[in-house]
Order: C-alpha cells, then structure tokens, then sequence
C-alpha cells in the first residue's frame, strides 16, 4: 500500500507593499507646549497667538 505524501512549501505570498509612513498633520506649541493643532489650518499657534509653527515645534 503506497503512501504518497505531497510536501507543500509555504512561500511567502503575503508581501505587503512598503508605503512610506504619511506625513505630519499636527503639532504643538514648543513655546507653551499646547495642541495639538493642524498644521495646515493652524499655523500659529491659537494660544501664544502671535507664535508661528517653527523647527523647534513638535511634529506628530
Ligand atoms: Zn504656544
Ligand atoms: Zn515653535
């Protein structure tokens, strides 16, 4: 009684595609440390008030 046995190799098909992570949409205050805030409605921060988003500002 022959027994034949089909050995299956699982190959990886499940490769997703790299996307690239999105880009920032919020960030806070680095002089009051408030938000978050959208950076393209809300360039200035609304609580300093005359305090533009600058590189010191924490991006999220
Ligand atoms: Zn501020
Ligand atoms: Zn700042």
């Amino acid at each position: 009684m022959p027994t034949s046995q089909e050995i299956s190799t699982s190959s990886k098909h499940s490769s997703k595609p790299t996307s690239p992570p999105p880009p920032p949409q919020f960030w806070y205050c680095c002089s009051c440390r408030y938000g978050p805030m959208t950076i393209i409605l809300t360039p200035a921060c609304v609580h300093c008030n005359d305090h533009y988003r600058c590189g010191n500002c924490k991006l999220e």
